[in-house]
């Protein structure tokens, strides 16, 4: 298969398997179809690029599947818009290959995205150049202390999983803003959370098991 002219066929089809599997957003299926994953992956995996599996990217991390990919973005987004169509400020817990960062830039006016391992914050540099997006800014540093300077945010999205949600990401959340990430939950499985701050109010909704590496603390 070549992936380069029509890339865009096979995106097609993906967005509507992820369609198919009740992910409705206009605005998450349109970024879906516009990023191509494949240039995210290393060449002898682009081939795969487009399955709708989870494949690695280096240093034991791995590229999120593109289905939970859309469903967190799409539980980020919640509906809400700004008036010029996008969500506002966004920040993200690991980078990896910048895949998800590159979707985000396409649904929120920022996107702020932090990476603890150097090697994969310089790949994602790299391949997110050629999409040109000004809005997704790069960062090194532990995602668990947040990123102050961008806060308060919209929407806070993590890639990696822990045992509790970080003090500092309910902190930089704005009133209305809502964070979804991955959390060990009791019986040592993994399940997406919800979080929604209503001014001084903080509620948290358990939904379905996920997958994710850990989240750890400290650069490496
Ligand atoms: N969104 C990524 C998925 C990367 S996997 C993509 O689209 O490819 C999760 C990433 O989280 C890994 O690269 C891992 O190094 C990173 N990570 C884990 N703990 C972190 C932390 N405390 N701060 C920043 N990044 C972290």
């Amino acid at each position: 298969m070549g992936l380069g002219m029509d890339s865009q066929a096979v995106r097609t089809r993906m967005v509507q398997k992820i369609a198919a599997q009740g992910i409705a957003d206009p605005l998450v299926l349109g970024a879906i179809h516009t990023v191509q994953r494949h240039r995210f992956v290393d060449t002898a995996l682009a081939i795969q690029a487009y399955e709708d599996t989870s494949l690695p990217i280096g240093l034991e991390q791995t590229i999120s599947k593109p289905s939970v990919v859309a469903r967190m973005i799409e539980l980020l987004l919640g509906g809400r818009r700004e008036a010029n169509g996008r969500l506002g400020r966004v920040m993200e817990i690991g980078t990896g290959c910048g895949y998800q960062a590159a979707v985000l830039g396409c649904v929120a006016a920022e996107v702020y995205s932090i990476e603890r391992l150097r090697g994969l914050h310089d790949k994602a540099r790299e391949n997110l150049r050629p999409f040109r997006l000004p809005n997704v800014h790069l960062l090194l540093g532990d995602g668990m202390a947040g990123y102050a300077k961008g806060a308060p945010y919209a929407g806070i999205i993590a890639a990696a999983g822990g045992e509790a949600m970080p003090q500092a990401w309910i902190d930089q959340l704005a009133d209305g803003g809502r964070i979804i990430a991955p959390m060990h939950v009791p019986g040592g499985k993994q399940a997406l959370i919800v979080v929604e701050k209503a001014g001084v109010q903080v509620k948290q909704t358990v939904l379905e098991n996920v997958h994710f590496v850990p989240l750890k603390s400290g650069l490496a």
